[in-house]
């Protein structure tokens, strides 16, 4: 039998074999793009190489579901993570960053492992298509605005920043080229359009927005960076989430109250 064919049966027999042998295969793919842009020097790293697995909104079929897919989350990936306090949900600053009464996956949360681990351990990744529009978390001004890489491109990450009146940052990241529909200075209210999600820089290939709060902007890649690693979040407007939103869970945006900043 031909290593390709027994491959093939292999990935047909065990789902789990296939999901790990996939995300092996993404991760030599990821590491070989790592090797061959070297040269690179003006690469954005957030979130870091290998933060996705393949165990997300993928249908299989090369295509995102939207919304909220039905599945059992394999025993490695904490769904939630129970060994942190999180700020009381409901009477939390943030709102989902996506549009009210739209419902969106979590394929990886807090302490899932792969990227979301150490410093970035707080962050949500949200399975969408790109050109999925974001919108505000909470309200804040503008503190980093990058654009101009193509989706698919794993080298740079279109981005904002927006800090809050309390100082600490929100970061929407790998959103579409030309996603970015804020400049830097702007203010910004909750729940106000800021961008269109998208496949851009290390998302595993996967369209997705990653979304976590830190207590400061200096984050890696960006001016003037420092040790910022990411903190525990809660929202408000979504099913109750008192250990943050869990991993492999579907979470809608419900309405809210939209002078609360
Ligand atoms: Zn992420």
């Amino acid at each position: 039998m031909e290593l390709g064919e027994k491959f093939s049966r292999l990935l047909k027999q065990d789902p789990i074999i296939k999901d790990v042998s996939i995300y092996l295969l993404l991760t030599a793919f990821v590491l070989l793009c790592a090797c061959t842009s070297g040269s690179e020097t003006n690469s954005i790293v957030i979130p870091p190489s290998g933060e996705n697995s393949t165990e997300n909104g993928n249908n299989n079929n090369g295509n995102v579901v939207q919304g909220c897919i039905e599945r059992t989350p394999p025993t490695e990936v904490p769904v939630f993570d129970t060994g942190t306090t999180f700020p009381e949900w409901s009477s939390s600053e943030y709102v989902l960053p996506y549009a009210i009464g739209s419902t969106f996956f979590v394929n990886q949360g807090n302490n899932s492992g792969f990227g979301h681990s150490g410093f970035w351990k707080y962050g949500y990744d949200f399975t969408m298509n790109i050109g999925t529009e974001i919108f505000a978390a909470r309200a804040g001004v503008v503190v980093h605005a990058n654009d101009g890489t193509a989706d698919g491109n794993p080298n740079g990450t279109n981005l904002i920043t927006i800090q809050h009146s309390d100082g600490t940052v929100a970061l929407y990241s790998h959103l579409t080229n030309n996603g970015v529909l804020v400049q830097v200075g702007d203010s910004i209210k909750q729940g106000s359009l800021i961008g269109l999600s998208g496949n851009t820089g290390n998302t595993g290939g996967l369209p997705h927005l990653h979304f976590s709060v830190h207590p400061c902007s200096g984050l890696p890649g960006l001016p003037n960076e420092t040790n910022c690693p990411t903190s525990p979040v809660t929202f408000n407007n979504t099913e109750a989430n008192p250990s943050g939103l869990g991993t492999w869970q579907c979470y809608t945006a419900l309405a809210f109250e939209k002078d609360r900043s």
